[in-house]
């Protein structure tokens, strides 16, 4: 009986490792490939600026860094 407890440790044990070892080195593909993608960059239309295309503000005329540069393209661009 004491040899079955003994058997039964051990192989509780080798499995533990063996879990244990993957966990600590998981699979290349599990690893996020890409986590920041490539945005197109847009010009803001009132000074320029280059921002990605998700913090771009897009408007009248064309996309903008900002409110301001919006409210102040639109009054210097009134529309007829
Ligand atoms: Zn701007």
């Amino acid at each position: 009986m004491k040899i079955l407890l003994f058997l039964i440790a051990v192989v509780v044990l080798l499995w533990l490792l063996r879990g244990g070892q993957r966990r600590r080195a998981p699979p290349p593909s599990a690893r996020p490939t890409n986590p920041a993608e490539p945005q197109p960059m847009l010009a803001c239309a009132q000074c320029g600026v280059h921002l990605p295309r998700d913090e771009a503000l897009p408007g009248k005329g064309g996309v903008f860094c900002g409110d301001a540069h919006r409210a102040a393209f639109e009054q210097a661009h009134p529309e007829a």
